[in-house]
Parts: C-alpha cells; sequence; structure tokens
C-alpha cells in the first residue's frame, strides 16, 4: 500500500528499519550467553530466545537505537511477562494452609518464619509447625524464629509420623485460634522417593491452599528436575526464590518457571526474617539478564525522541514541504543519544557489531552530504543539476552515485508525500505515525 511505501521510505532515509535473523544475531547470541551464566537451564534458554526471535522477525526498530539494543529490550520485556504470569497474590483462604517444601538447605525454615512474619503484619495469626523429623536441630531452629516472630508453634519430637504431626498441628492451631498455618518439611540434598511420599501423605492429610517450592536462587542446571519432580508428585502452586541477596542472578527461577508454569510468590534477599519480599518480574528480569544499562537506554530513546519536534515535522510532512534541512534536523534527533558507537558500547561485549557499524557510518555521510549543500540547496533540492551534485560529492568525499541515490530517496518520498495531501492523506499520516 501507499502508506506501507511511505513508511519504508522514511525509514530508508533515517537509517532505521525492522529487525531480521541477520541483524539480531549478534544481540541474541549475547543474550543467550546471557541466560546460560545466570543458570538458566540450556534448553530453556535456546527456546525462549528462538520463540522471541520468532516474534520479533519484521517489528520495526525504534528511532535512536540499534536492533541489538531494540532485542534485548524486547527480550526483557518478555521475561518480566514470562516471570511475572500468574503471580497472583496469596490464596484468600482463611485459615491459610501453606506446605513449604525443597531440597535441603534451600531456606525452607527460615522462609517458614519469614512468611509467618510477613503474614503477621498483615493481621493474621500465624502458626508454624515443625515437620522435619530427621533433625531435631531444624526444629528448634524454627522454634527460636517463631518465639523470636511471636508466632504460634507447633512439635512433636517425639513422633516418626508426619502426617499425623500435621493433623495434630491443625488442632492445635485450631486451638489457638490461628488462621495461617504454615508446616516447614524436611529436605535431602537430593531428590529422594521416600521423602517425596511423605510429603505427598502429609499434603494429602493437611490438604494446603499453597504448596511452595522453596529454592535456592543459585540453583544450576538441576533447577528443572528439582521443580518438575516436586510438581508432578505434589501440584505446586508456588515458588519461593531464596539467597538473592547472594551473586546468584535467579536464572533458575525462569527454568523453574518455564518447566511448571508455577508463579513465583516470594523472594528471599538475605538471613533476617525481614529480608523478605513479594516477587517483583522487572527486577528479577533485569538480573538475570543482566542489561539493565541497555533496557533503560531504549526506554530512554523512546522518551527522548524529542516530542515538540516530532510533532513540527508531522505538521511538515502533512504539508508536504518536508526538505532536505528538516532532514537533517531529523536525523540529529536520532544523534541526541551520542554516537551509536557510545551507545554500543553500553551492550556487553557487542563494540564493532558489524551492522551498526555501517549504520553509523551511512548515517555519516548522509548527514556529510546534506552539510555539504547551501541552504538554499537543502530547502529546494530541485535546483541541485549536475554541476551542484559534484561539488557536493567533492565536499562531502563521496562518489556522485551516492549523492544521486540519496537525493532519489528524497525525491521519492516528497512525491509520496503530495500524493498524500489530499483527502485521506491526513488519516493516513496519523496511522503511520501511530
Ligand atoms: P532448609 O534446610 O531448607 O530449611 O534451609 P534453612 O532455612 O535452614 O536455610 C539454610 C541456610 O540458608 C541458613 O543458613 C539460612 O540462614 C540461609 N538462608 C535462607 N534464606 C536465605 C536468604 O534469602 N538469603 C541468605 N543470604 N541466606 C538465606
Ligand atoms: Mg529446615
Amino acid at each position: 500500500s501507499l502508506t506501507d511505501k511511505l513508511g519504508q521510505a522514511l525509514r530508508n532515509l533515517r537509517g532505521v528499519g525492522r529487525l531480521s535473523e541477520e541483524n539480531m544475531e549478534d544481540a541474541l547470541k549475547e543474550v543467550r550467553t546471557a541466560l546460560l551464566s545466570a543458570d538458566v537451564h540450556f534448553k530453556v534458554a535456546r527456546e525462549f530466545v528462538d520463540r522471541v526471535k520468532t516474534q520479533c522477525v519484521g517489528q520495526d526498530v525504534l528511532k535512536g537505537v540499534s536492533p541489538g539494543q531494540q532485542i534485548v529490550k524486547i527480550i526483557h520485556d518478555e521475561l518480566v511477562r514470562l516471570l511475572g504470569e500468574g503471580s497472583t497474590e496469596l490464596s484468600a483462604a482463611r485459615p491459610l494452609r501453606v506446605l513449604m517444601v525443597g531440597l535441603h538447605g534451600s531456606g525452607k525454615t527460615t522462609s517458614a518464619a519469614k512468611l509467618g512474619k510477613l503474614l503477621k503484619k498483615r493481621g493474621y495469626k500465624p502458626f508454624v509447625v515443625g515437620c522435619d523429623i530427621y533433625r531435631p536441630a531444624a526444629i528448634d531452629q524454627l522454634e527460636i524464629l517463631a518465639k523470636q516472630e511471636e508466632l504460634g508453634f507447633y512439635a512433636d519430637r517425639a513422633s516418626k509420623d508426619v502426617p499425623a504431626i500435621g493433623a495434630a498441628a491443625l488442632d492445635a492451631a485450631r486451638a489457638a485460634a490461628a488462621d495461617a498455618i504454615i508446616f516447614d518439611t524436611a529436605g535431602r540434598l537430593q531428590i529422594d522417593a521416600d521423602l517425596i511420599e511423605e510429603v505427598k501423605k502429609l499434603r494429602a492429610r493437611v490438604n494446603p491452599d499453597e504448596v511452595f517450592l522453596v529454592a535456592d536462587g543459585a540453583l544450576g542446571q538441576e533447577a528443572v528436575n528439582v521443580a518438575k519432580t516436586f510438581h508432578d508428585a505434589l501440584a505446586l502452586t508456588g515458588l519461593v526464590l531464596t539467597k538473592l541477596d547472594g551473586d546468584a542472578r535467579g536464572g533458575a527461577a525462569l527454568s523453574i518457571k518455564t518447566i511448571t508454569g508455577v508463579p513465583i510468590k516470594f523472594v528471599g534477599t538475605g538471613e533476617k526474617t525481614a529480608d523478605f519480599e513479594t516477587f517483583h518480574p522487572d527486577r528479577l528480569a533485569s538480573r538475570i539478564l543482566g542489561m539493565g544499562d541497555v533496557v533503560s537506554l531504549v526506554e530512554k530513546a523512546q522518551e527522548n525522541i524529542d516530542q515538540a519536534e516530532a510533532e513540527r515535522m508531522a505538521e511538515k510532512l502533512r504539508k508536504a514541504d518536508f526538505n532536505l534541512e528538516d532532514f537533517l534536523a531529523q536525523m540529529r534527533q536520532v544523534k541526541k543519544l551520542g554516537s551509536m558507537e557510545s551507545v554500543l558500547g553500553m551492550l556487553p561485549g557487542m563494540n564493532g557489531v558489524k551492522l551498526d557499524a555501517s549504520a553509523e557510518k551511512s548515517m555519516a555521510r548522509t548527514e556529510a552530504i546534506i552539510l555539504s549543500m547551501t541552504t538554499q540547496e537543502r530547502r529546494k533540492p530541485e535546483i541541485l543539476n549536475g554541476n551542484r551534485r559534484l561539488r557536493i560529492a567533492n565536499g562531502a568525499g563521496v562518489k556522485i552515485a551516492e549523492v544521486n541515490q540519496l537525493l532519489k530517496q528524497f525525491q521519492q518520498m516528497q512525491k509520496m508525500m503530495r500524493m498524500l495531501k489530499g483527502k485521506g492523506g491526513r488519516k493516513m499520516m496519523r496511522q503511520m505515525e501511530a
């Protein structure tokens, strides 16, 4: 359509374009590496990147950023969406029953107390239950935390029957008028069939509203198997991601979310009981991707394209009196963000990407050509005869063919704009700008 053609012509002149397999390649490689170094499972990383790539092909590149930068922003937004998907608040059931499960050392006991503290702040009367019968120290640990936070507590150090302990705890909680009962369970270093069986029986007995997998944010490639096994056996309702105060980038969360679809509910950010937060997908996405600079750069680009200037240009386009001087102004607008090179330097390991180097070069040449024109020539390009063109080419240090090509593109654009001037043109222009 005419609108498409005009849009295309403008894009060509502006040195921006659409995302393609080729111009995304390096950035996608960089993103995949970032995900892997964040401990995202390699299959999850590959599938995620491939899926986003497919969605991206053909999308317009924003003015003022490179395809590589744009793709990082798109990936980031997609990560936010995926990580945040289904992240509802806690079940509204009262009394609320929460079962904490997970590997040994993942932070179940600590998180049970942390959740108790958080619920107390929200007006619940919480009650924590020690079901880790294998390590007496674990029950002591929970009891100390319960005392410290003034939470109800139940344990039966003499019993070896975990489901029975759970049932007795429910009675005790009821007697204490508690309305949030949190069950802390035992973990093993690795997934253990007997242990899973035991927790399954406990689950059946206490009928929890929430079953939280507590996972160490530093969990590596094995996160997928861990999550899958627990989810298959226990129908998890949420994930608590711990130890995000450390170096871990938290890629396990993406693996777990992708494989199980279980929403992330809380995040542990330290050893103290106060170090516990509801989940923020944008923070975790930035952490996993580790390219926050680029993301904010693209956001800046979106804002930085000066609104007033854009409107002035749109008006000129509508009146079809857009000349080469305006075109130069438009180009400088794009360059406001700094040189393409310095902008690129913000992309980790992305210095000297070919496409951007050539895009910057071609922009610089276009600018040089226009700068070699007199003001009169810029305003009335139709006066540019052979002699003038040769002088401009020499002045700009380019071949005369390049000057001709620029002018030809510009003429085409002007022609189309004149055609749009008539009825319906305004509407079309508006659509194009949207
Ligand atoms: P469990 O075996 O799953 O019950 O794990 P614990 O709750 O006993 O926690 C194991 C260790 O991890 C303890 O030293 C906790 O203090 C520590 N821990 C738990 N959650 C966090 C967290 O969010 N940040 C940090 N830095 N340490 C944590
Ligand atoms: Mg424990």
